[in-house]
């Protein structure tokens, strides 16, 4: 191949192994280029008022209400995900995310604030938040539209350009996107994509970005933030999960199945907050929770989305064959050390695509790995534990910390238990919605990554904090000046004793005393 010659990527449809599209890659030269045009861009965007950049985000919500359903057909296509999710998981999180940009008095705001040390009464001080740059954001493939969609609005409605560089496995919904930006009257270059896989993520990765914000696995996580390093670009990682349901014992067992269940399965388990591990307190009514959760699993349909006719899929296949081997090994290797298989447990590429059964698996410990590594598959592993304290032990004891779920009746309960586990989001009764709500801050703690999405706290992320201290001009040079001398420390160390002992006695007793020792020092002996 010459430098010439345009590499292509082929996108495929899990669900039957077709190619569905060919694309060419990005090439470094273009990446250098698209970077150049979006730094100009941004250099005209920036100056934009605040409100007109609302109107984009006006603007590409009516683009997304009028496209719903093609944006749900083509993610079926490329990611196999069942229909209502799409709905649910990937459009409606953006529609949410536009209002609340929409609605302008949740973004950080400009203000003004005296300082308490007396010495600085005169200073008039203001915070305000200005435009970053060009925000770069690498994304992943099992929420193909709604994760970096929410990143995109979030920094474009505070002045910044967008470079994404979505995963190669969800290339053309980003190219949808980028066509939905286009259709706005957002200004060219403002909105970029990058297509192409690892190499194309690394080269990408070392740009001089104004942020970095990756979400992905922690291995790549890692590259990233070394990568990003060569030109100190700040990051935010958002990475896997092991997320743990913790069930009480009075749990009502019905909707608490159903929400296990679906907490394990949605996404056919490619979720960074999917049930992975669920430990049941035990209770009179254990045997009877377990049944449910089985019999749940048993009615799930898996198959291919795009089938018109089969719109009742609560399942579609796992990404890649890559996937079905991991999930695959890590049932086995369970199965190996002990695990008893209650249902599923099986690989079922006759169906076509890269499909795997709904699991859900018993007599699970820790020494196995299906309860130490991300399964991102369709496998529930149950663990029966004598009391809470074993089941928050058992929950902390992961180098994951996304989010975590408990299941009672009990609330005062179930928010002293929220206080002990650790991760970035807790639910109560419920698991994974969290995400799809702009207000809700989204993210985690060791190799889950660090930093926010969503909500105030993300903002920051977007924006330069800058601070402006005005004071008039004056006749007098400060008293923290130069020149230095014992006119000085007296000054400094009465008026901070003073200030701090809240007892201005104090202050000039000390100083007087200084000066005497200073003195007895310098006297003839
Ligand atoms: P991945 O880490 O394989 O890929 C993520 C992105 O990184 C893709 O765009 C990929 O092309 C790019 N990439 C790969 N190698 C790279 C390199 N060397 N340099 C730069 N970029 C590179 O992850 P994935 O398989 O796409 O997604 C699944 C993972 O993402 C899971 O671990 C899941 O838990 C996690 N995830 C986390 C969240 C969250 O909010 N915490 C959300 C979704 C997914």
């Amino acid at each position: 191949m010459t430098s010439f010659e345009t590499e292509f990527l082929n996108c495929l449809n899990p669900s039957n192994k077709k190619i569905i599209g060919s694309i060419p890659i990005t090439s470094f030269s273009q990446i250098d280029e698209i970077f150049q045009n979006a730094t100009l861009a941004f250099n005209s965007f920036k100056d934009n008022h605040f409100s007109l950049r609302l109107n984009y985000i006006k603007e590409f919500k009516t683009m997304l209400l009028n496209s719903s359903d093609e944006i749900v057909d083509l993610i079926a296509s490329e990611i196999g995900k069942p229909r209502t999710e799409s709905y649910l998981a990937e459009i409606s999180p953006c529609l949410e995310m536009c209002d609340w940009l929409i609605k302008g008095d949740n973004l950080p705001k400009a203000k003004t604030f005296k300082l308490t040390n007396p010495i600085l009464w005169s200073k008039n001080n203001q915070i305000i938040f200005e435009p970053l740059g060009v925000i770069g954001i690498i994304s992943p493939w099992n929420y193909p539209f709604s994760i970096p969609v929410m990143g995109i609005l979030m920094a474009i409605a505070l002045g910044n350009a967008v470079i994404l560089k979505p995963s190669e496995k969800a290339s053309l919904i980003a190219l949808k996107i980028s066509e939905l930006f286009k259709a706005t009257t957002l200004p060219d270059n403002v909105l970029n994509v990058v297509i192409g896989g690892s190499v194309t993520g690394a080269y990408f990765s070392k740009l001089p970005l104004a942020r970095l914000v990756f979400t992905g696995s922690p291995n790549i996580g890692k590259i990233i933030m070394q990568n990003a390093a060569s030109q100190l670009v700040p990051v935010s990682l958002e990475l896997g999960g092991k997320d743990p349901a913790i069930v009480l014992a009075d749990a009502p067992i019905d909707p608490t199945a159903q929400g296990i269940v679906w907490g394990g399965f949605t996404n056919s388990g490619q979720a960074c907050a999917s049930i992975e591990r669920l430990y049941l307190v035990k209770g009179k009514d254990t045997q009877k929770l377990i049944d449910k959760i089985v019999e749940l699993t048993q009615k799930l349909k898996i198959g291919d989305t795009t089938q018109f006719n089969q719109k009742n899929i609560d399942l579609g296949p796992l990404i890649d064959s890559e996937s079905l081997l991991r999930v695959d090994s890590l049932v086995q290797d369970a199965v190996n050390k002990g695990a008893q298989l209650l249902v599923g447990g099986k690989t079922r590429e006759d169906l076509g695509g890269y499909f795997y059964e709904p699991t859900v698996l018993i007599n699970v410990n820790h020494q196995m790995k299906i309860m130490q590594e991300e399964i991102f598959g369709p496998v529930l592993p149950i663990m029966l534990v004598d009391n809470l304290n074993e089941a928050i032990d058992l929950a902390n004891d992961s180098d994951f910390a996304l989010c975590a779920s408990i299941w009672t009746k009990n609330t005062q309960q179930a928010k002293k238990i929220a206080s002990k586990v650790i991760a970035g989001t807790i639910t109560i009764n419920d698991c994974l919605f969290a995400f799809a709500c702009p207000q809700m801050p989204w993210g985690g703690l060791k190799n889950s990554g660090f930093g926010r999405s969503h909500s105030f706290y993300n903002a920051l992320d977007f924006v330069n904090i800058k601070t402006i201290s005005n004071d008039a001009p004056s006749r007098f040079a400060k008293i923290w000046w130069y020149p230095y001398g014992l006119h000085s420390e007296i000054i400094a160390k009465t008026g901070i004793l003073s200030l701090h002992l809240r007892d201005f006695n104090k202050g000039i007793n000390s100083s007087i005393s200084m000066i005497k020792a200073i003195k007895d020092n310098f006297s003839p002996k």
